[in-house]
């Protein structure tokens, strides 16, 4: 009964005009926004695997980058354990600034091929509505934050020599443990971790939103969890940006549900401020996590476009201010995530975002 009430309180609040947030228009002389399907069909297929390998990602951003005309920019946060560039992807030139983070754990690649293609379709096509987004906000991407991860299809990074809480001694460190805003950075044994506190540091994004991947689950009416979100859940981070980022989860969640057709869970994350989730909370940003289900093979583009929608609707929202005029107290409607899909592959790290 309550996500019942959850998808019809979401679709009031889309309606038809899916991108559009209500009175968007008249507040902002935002042009018409075009429809998720054909802002994902303006990016060429073949542009990107659905796992792409480093080298893989890096031609295609250039591609983009050609094709753009330069409106997409490409640079990097820093490099990785193993010496491999971590790419920084950048679109818009508007105040507003926002940071997605995708792959983190580098067997969990499918926010990448999103974040291709959202680049692409933000920053190739050049209409009145594109125009006017790019103006207001200035999009941030770090692809494929976890490259050495990446090729060795593991959670976490590659370094031997780890060792500690939240280190696989051999192995490497769980990246999404080591923002800790209150460790200083220079302590800080992660190179990619340090790369995108210190990116955060040098541009203070409004919005951070990092995409994730998890086990399969089931929601409390029984279909099939297809995403689930969250916000910061640190006591250390700050009520309005625990607001903000509400009104940014619940957003997410609307869309998605909507546009995308994806069934939305509250994700049982923790409290713990290393978490990218709870830091740049902690920080002061509107922070979101989004956790893709590892669906079946035949469900991969569906899941791609999931977090291209999300990555869209995000920048659309913070553009024309529709974002924050969200209730953020409807967070707590979202569905708490049920019990793991009883054939599903059981997943080692299912659990831990
Ligand atoms: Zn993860």
């Amino acid at each position: 009964m309550r996500s019942r009430l959850w998808v019809a309180a979401g679709a009031v609040v889309v309606g038809a005009a899916l991108l559009t947030p209500p009175g968007a228009s008249a507040a902002t002389g935002a042009p018409p926004a075009p429809s998720v399907a054909s802002l994902a069909a303006s990016a060429p297929a073949g542009l990107i695997p659905d796992r792409p390998m480093p080298e893989e990602v890096a031609r295609a951003l250039s591609r983009i980058a050609r094709a753009s005309d330069g409106r997409v920019r490409l640079g990097v946060v820093g490099s990785s354990n193993e010496q491999r560039p971590i790419p920084l992807a950048s679109v818009g030139t508007g105040d507003v600034r926002l940071l997605y983070l995708t792959q983190q754990h580098g067997d969990e690649p499918l926010g990448t091929p999103a974040a291709v293609r959202a680049l692409w379709a933000l920053g190739v096509p050049d209409s009145a509505w594109h125009r006017w987004l790019r103006s207001r906000v200035t999009l941030d991407i770090v692809v494929q934050v976890n490259p050495d991860g990446a090729v060795r299809n593991q959670r976490y990074n590659h370094d031997p020599s780890a060792t500690g809480e939240y280190a696989r001694p051999g192995v490497g460190y769980d990246i999404n443990r080591f923002h800790n805003p209150l460790t200083p950075i220079e302590d800080n044994p992660v190179p990619e971790a340090r790369a995108i506190l210190r990116r955060w540091h040098a541009t203070r994004p409004a919005i951070v939103v990092d995409y994730h991947m998890q086990g399969r689950y089931l929601q409390p009416d029984g279909r099939e969890t297809t995403a689930s979100v969250l916000w910061p859940t640190s006591t250390l981070a700050g009520e309005a940006a625990v607001t903000r980022s509400r009104q940014l989860t619940v957003r997410n969640a609307d869309v998605l549900t909507v546009a995308a057709g994806a069934n939305v869970t509250r994700y049982p994350g923790g409290d713990y401020e290393g978490i990218a989730r709870n830091a740049y909370g902690i920080l002061g940003s509107a922070s979101l996590l989004v956790e893709l289900s590892d669906l079946p093979p035949e469900q991969v583009d569906f899941q791609i476009r999931t977090a291209f929608t999300s990555m869209i609707a995000t920048a659309q929202g913070a553009a024309g201010g529709g974002l924050w005029r969200t209730d953020p107290t409807r967070a707590d409607a979202i569905p708490e995530r049920g019990p793991s899909l009883p054939d599903a592959t059981p997943q080692p790290h299912a659990d831990a975002a």
